[in-house]
């Protein structure tokens, strides 16, 4: 594997984050100063089976590592879950000359690189891009510091107009699988309960506390539920709640998109540039299908089939902890 590159491409699929086009820029310029040809693919990976690829210029990130989005795009892409797209997708890039990938997006992109490296002879390095920040082997992932901060400062937001009028509010964040963004804004607006996929909801438990907080007249409530808290979203709770407290004035509010867009923070920034740079490196030096993340602030490399396969886990103790600051 010690085949010189001297062609990249780089993509950013699947859900897309802020702080992928710091990571892109990041990846065009180190390739540049390095003298290789970089190759921006637009749309994932349906810009690699449509042939939607092009040359990547210093001047083509001016400008872009404050704007969320992706100047690439993103797509989900059918065909590339069949061998005849994968196949497309190579012949496209062996046009171009490409020799090595990086694939920037979250686990499901990072199974169909880890499909396509396999089957072909392209390398590729992910770089995990994704607000739910639940892959294994890296402490951050791009964008889910921008998306949490953009929840904390909409959930403050909330806590104002529930406080004025003693309000429960039910408040869904994103997180299909993974409950950080509701573990960390919740923890951080000072929410009362938190419901996240990773532990089981007792909604019994939740009534019961909700009722105590009621005798003792705490009567400006929060709770943050991820998306895919297997209770079910802040609709499905708040149904619950009407049903069994009345009285309890019970609004819910669904921050959706909101959390994906956005000027990436500092953090994301530093972290997409700082991967960005390590995957051109990563691909000079002959390496090939891993993930890039940072543990204890050292790059870390995770090989792609594990880090599909691994979960970051949720310390529980958080949970904990939040009703004991809640009370
Ligand atoms: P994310 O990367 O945000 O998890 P998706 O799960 O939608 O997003 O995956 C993005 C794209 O990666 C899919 O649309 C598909 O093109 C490709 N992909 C995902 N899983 C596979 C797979 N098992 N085989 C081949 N390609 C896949």
């Amino acid at each position: 594997m010690d085949k010189k590159v001297t062609k990249i491409g780089v993509l950013t699929s699947g859900g897309d984050s802020p702080g992928m086009n710091a990571a892109i820029r990041a990846v065009v310029r180190t390739g540049l100063y390095n003298n290789l040809e970089v190759f921006g693919i637009t749309r994932g990976y349906m810009g690699m089976i449509d042939d939607d690829i092009v040359p990547m210029h210093s001047r083509s990130v001016a400008n872009i590592i404050q704007r969320g989005g992706t100047i690439l795009k993103s797509a989900r892409c059918k065909e590339f879950y069949e061998f005849e797209g994968r196949k497309k997708a190579y012949e496209n890039l062996r046009k171009h000359g490409i020799e090595g990938l990086v694939v920037i997006g979250g686990d499901g992109s990072f199974r169909g690189a880890q499909k396509f490296a396999t089957e072909f002879d392209i390398p590729c390095i992910g770089l995990p891009g994704t607000i739910d920040k639940d892959m294994a082997g890296t402490d951050f992932t791009i964008g889910f510091d921008t998306a949490v901060n953009t929840a904390v400062e909409a959930i403050d937001k909330i806590r104002d107009t529930a406080d004025a009028h003693d309000r429960l509010f039910i408040i869904e964040v994103m997180g299909r699988d993974s409950g950080y963004i509701a573990l960390h804004s919740g923890i951080a607006t000072g929410a009362e309960n938190i419901l996240i996929p990773e532990a089981k909801t007792n909604i019994e438990d939740l009534i019961a506390s909700l009722e105590d907080k009621q005798r003792r007249k705490k009567l400006v409530n929060l709770i943050v539920v991820a998306e895919g808290d297997e209770f079910g979203g802040a609709e499905e709770v708040a149904k619950v709640v009407r049903q069994r407290l009345p009285d309890m004035d019970t609004r819910v509010c669904i921050l959706g998109h909101i959390q994906r867009g956005g000027s990436p923070s500092c953090i994301d920034r530093l972290v997409a540039s700082r991967l960005g740079y390590a995957a051109v490196e990563a691909l000079m030096e002959g390496r090939h299908n891993v993930m890039i993340g940072i543990i204890n602030n050292k790059l870390h490399y995770t090989p792609l089939d594990l880090a599909v396969k691994a979960k970051q886990k949720i310390d529980k103790e958080w949970l904990k902890i939040v009703k004991i600051l809640a009370s």
